[in-house]
């Protein structure tokens, strides 16, 4: 007998394995249908013996210091500030827009307050920010929209940015100055010896037990248990009884190169050529030395893994249908990007891991009264 049975080890259920075995004694069985656990976050050796991120680069970044105190318990960290190119009318340029990107692209040698005056001279003035181009129209106007977001986000999800929902592209700032940094959280690092390394600490607790290899529908009426925590798509686990969740896929296409390096940055991103949307050599993410160097190319896709939320109203409805029946269940937690179809970063999703295992932690003690 379980105490939990613990459906996916991505992030949230991984988090949530470790916090109930150690913190709370509770028996684990965390299962995955992937051969392999850290969800989205695995990465791997390739045959070169290069470290690559099988799900595509994941950067870890975040503002919250209990979230990076919590992972420090199971890796050190390496210092990294991801930076981001644009190939663009034949220059590469910083991406988000910045002071150089502005003066590059149009050679101009504008100053600070003198590319705000720029900004606010091409910035359309909008009543509401309702669509992703609103968003970025109001700020720099409709020249830069179309040369860097507009063929980038429908080449990303198959819609006009107008379709879209305002938060994926206020996701990109604008600066006005030369931080070139893709992000600017206080805690940007990564994991030193890889994501998969820091899961198998994370996991080595003898209250864990793991079963790769498994989808849950196929062990769910064998197993005994108490409760269950879902981080699997939400419509799945209600037989998409309203229809299924749109996601966006990715077909991720990797080569590893006879030479030392590649670009000269993380990632560059191609908003208006070729299929793919951007390639990221990993040796900038991992600090890794080797002769030869591993890239990955992204092309998205309608079909395949589910891996971005489609940001849109009616989906957001049709979630909402889903989570009214979630809300009705007793000692089921649904939890994770998938199982609340948000599209979380990872540190958002160990957040809100952390907070579930606190409200189970307060549920069970007001049962024990
Ligand atoms: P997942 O990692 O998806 O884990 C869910 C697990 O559940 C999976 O392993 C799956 O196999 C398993 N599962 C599903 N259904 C079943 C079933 N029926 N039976 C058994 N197991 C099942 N975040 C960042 O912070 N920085 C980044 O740079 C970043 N880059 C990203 C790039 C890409 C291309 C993608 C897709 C995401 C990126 N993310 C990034 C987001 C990050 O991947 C997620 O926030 C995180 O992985 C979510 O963790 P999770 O546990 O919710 O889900």
């Amino acid at each position: 007998m379980y105490d939990y049975l613990i459906v996916g080890a991505g992030f949230a259920g991984s988090v949530l394995a470790e916090r109930l075995a150690t913190i709370a004694n509770k028996k684990v069985l965390l299962i995955d249908k992937r051969n392999h656990i850290a969800g989205n976050a695995y990465d791997h050796y390739d045959q070169a013996g290069i470290l690559v991120h099988k799900y595509g680069p994941h950067i870890f970044h975040t503002n919250s210091r209990e979230v990076f105190s919590y992972l420090s318990k199971f890796t050190e960290w390496r210092n990294y500030q991801h930076r981001v190119l644009a190939s663009l009318d034949g220059q590469l340029v910083p991406m988000p827009i910045n002071l150089t990107t502005i003066n590059l692209l149009y050679g101009l040698n504008l100053s600070s307050s003198e590319l705000t005056a720029f900004f606010e001279s091409k910035a359309e003035k909008k009543k509401d920010i309702n669509t992703s181009e609103d968003v970025v129209v109001s700020v720099v106007g409709r020249e830069l929209y179309e040369k860097f977001f507009k063929g980038y986000t429908k080449k990303q999800w198959d819609m006009d940015p107008s379709e879209l929902n305002a938060s994926v592209t206020a996701r990109v700032p604008t600066r006005t100055n030369k931080d070139d940094r893709y992000f600017t959280d206080s805690y940007q690092s990564m994991p030193l010896y890889g994501y998969t390394k820091m899961f198998e600490k994370m996991l080595d607790h003898p209250n864990i037990h793991i079963m790769l290899n498994t989808d849950y529908k196929d062990v769910i009426g064998e197993v005994n248990y108490k409760k269950l925590i879902f981080t699997g798509p939400i419509d799945e686990y209600f037989d998409y009884q309203f229809g299924r969740l749109p996601y966006r896929s990715i077909e991720f296409k990797f080569e590893t190169l006879d030479q030392d390096n590649f670009q000269p940055t993380g990632t560059v991103n191609y908003p208006n050529d070729y299929g793919f949307t951007r390639i990221t050599e990993f040796k900038h993410l991992s600090g890794q030395q080797h002769k030869k160097t591993s890239i990955v190319y992204e092309f998205p896709k309608a079909e395949g893994d589910p891996y971005y939320p489609i940001p849109k109203p009616d989906n957001t409805l049709l979630y909402e249908k889903y989570q009214k029946l979630a809300a009705k269940l007793e000692h089921t937690y649904f939890v994770g990007r998938l199982a609340t179809y948000k599209y979380y970063n990872m540190d958002q999703v160990v957040a809100q891991a952390l907070s579930t295992f606190k409200k189970i932690q307060s549920e069970e003690s007001t049962n024990a009264v």
